[in-house]
């Protein structure tokens, strides 16, 4: 399998450079050339599912039996048999968990997956690199467990200091790995961005510490996140009935590898996607106008995105695998804010995707109503994706919502919710009791190079 920039501008790489490069010298993210068919036969588990769906898209550099292994460690990390189980909550609407990683997020199902493969891919090079990045919460907990037992990699990461919830906070600071960093800025979100922007801008400090990252565009989180679409619909049995899937959607990673799944084969009738006040992908939908708006925090942080980086994959499809094309309009959008798509793009669009949205009030009621009726308690992003299920969903339409967090992460958005306080899974039960080990630094790239340089071994 080779890989092409959605821009159309780069060389075609293999799925070892797609892995450790992230995104394309031109600007734009890599996509496979070609989609392959999903397998036949049955699969005893998750983990051997998950080797036979994503083997076409690793070859031929990944050797498949090494590949096989280090899937079966992944999930094995996994507190559920299933690794992703569905279970149905209302006739017709069932939820699939996957949230059963080691930090509580669906960030799990691939950046586990992710740490290995970086490893196995190091290790054959014979090189080290050091990653850094910036978080709101959810993905600096997943990476950092991902890599924190690797001879190969160091990490360290950047979140603003005072403005993630404790339980996020604890995630990241009470590892006890000496090879990942928890760093808190004195500053906002926006600033910890910045912050790794400027450092991979830096050629000399990006050169001599090797720097690398693992963010949502990278194409190996999209391809492990395919599998469990295809698990939930063989574990329905009912593939003569097509099945939509409703996705707390940010970034729109999630949502573009259930299309992925689709293209290569699965019966899938279409997408929800579901927002929180932050829609601006609901408006593209429905108006076929893109328009940036400024970021309003809310119940569902992982959510809280202005531009979803994801979605340059499916303008790419839309527009053909034209790369100049894709690039003109993001371009475009990046310039002015604001983009339309052809009434053609359009209607290709709403043919696989709805779109709807949720404030934080509808948001509350609707995990209370779900408490109510089936003494369950979800989250507030999966809350989300079950509100706007229960809008979309026409009477028959069998639909998967994705319970992409535990609600034990932000069990006061539960609490307010339902009066009652989640508690942690037995794996962080003593999440409370730990040490935390972290580095307080201010908004100043010249400190934080410096902190860098003095962890790394690269
Ligand atoms: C990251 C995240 C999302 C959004 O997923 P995307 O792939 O960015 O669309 C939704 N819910 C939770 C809990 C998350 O952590």
């Amino acid at each position: 399998m080779r890989y092409l920039s959605s821009r159309g501008k780069a060389p075609a790489i293999d799925f070892s450079e797609a892995l450790l490069g992230g995104l394309a010298p031109d600007g734009g993210l890599y996509v496979p050339e070609s989609w392959p068919v999903l397998p036949d036969g049955s699969f005893e588990s998750y983990a051997e599912l998950a080797a036979a769906v994503m083997a076409p898209f690793v070859a031929p550099v990944i050797d498949q039996a090494d590949f096989s292994v280090m899937v079966a460690d992944s999930y094995a990390a996994f507190s559920h048999p299933d690794v992703c189980p569905l279970v149905e909550l209302e006739p017709g609407h069932y939820l699939l968990e996957l949230f059963h990683g080691p930090t509580l997020a669906f960030k799990d199902v691939a950046l586990q997956l992710v740490g290995h493969l970086f490893d196995y891919e190091l290790r054959r090079r014979d090189e080290r690199v050091t990653i850094v990045g910036a978080t709101s919460g959810d993905t600096g907990s997943a990476a950092m467990e991902a890599v924190r037992d690797s001879d190969r990699v160091d990490m360290v990461i950047l979140f603003p200091a005072g403005r993630t919830s404790e339980v996020q906070r604890r995630q990241m600071t009470t590892l006890g790995s000496p090879t990942v960093h928890a760093v808190a800025i004195d500053g906002t979100f926006d600033d910890c961005q910045d912050l790794v922007k400027a450092m991979f801008a830096d050629e000399d400090f990006r050169a001599r510490s090797r720097l690398s990252a693992v963010n949502s565009i990278n194409w190996a989180r999209v391809m492990a996140q395919i599998v469990y679409y295809v698990w939930a619909v063989r574990q329905l049995d009912r593939q003569e009935v097509r099945t939509t899937f409703s996705v707390p959607t940010g970034n729109f990673g999630n949502v573009f590898a259930g299309h992925v799944a689709r293209r290569m084969g699965l019966p899938i009738e279409r997408f929800f996607v579901a927002s929180n006040t932050n829609d601006i992908l609901t408006r593209l939908i429905e108006t076929s106008e893109m328009v940036a708006e400024a970021v309003v925090p809310t119940l569902s942080p992982s959510m809280d995105i202005q531009i979803s980086s994801n979605l340059e994959r499916l303008l790419f499809e839309l527009l053909d695998g034209n790369g100049p094309a894709t690039a003109e309009l993001i371009g475009g959008f990046r310039e002015h804010g604001h983009v339309r798509l052809t009434p053609a793009q359009h209607e290709r669009l709403v043919a696989e995707f709805g779109g709807d949205r949720l404030t934080d009030a509808e948001t509350l009621e609707v995990m209370a109503d779900v408490h109510a009726s089936t003494g369950m308690v979800i989250d507030p992003h999966t809350a989300v994706g079950v509100g706007a299920t229960r809008r979309l969903r026409r009477p028959d339409e069998t639909v998967v919502t994705l319970a992409t967090a535990h609600p034990a992460k932000f069990p006061a958005a539960v609490e307010q919710a339902i009066g009652i306080r989640p508690e942690l899974p037995e794996h962080l039960a003593d999440l409370f009791d730990r040490d935390e080990v972290v580095t307080p630094l201010p908004n100043d790239l010249g400190t934080v190079e410096d902190f860098v340089d003095s962890v790394r071994r690269a």
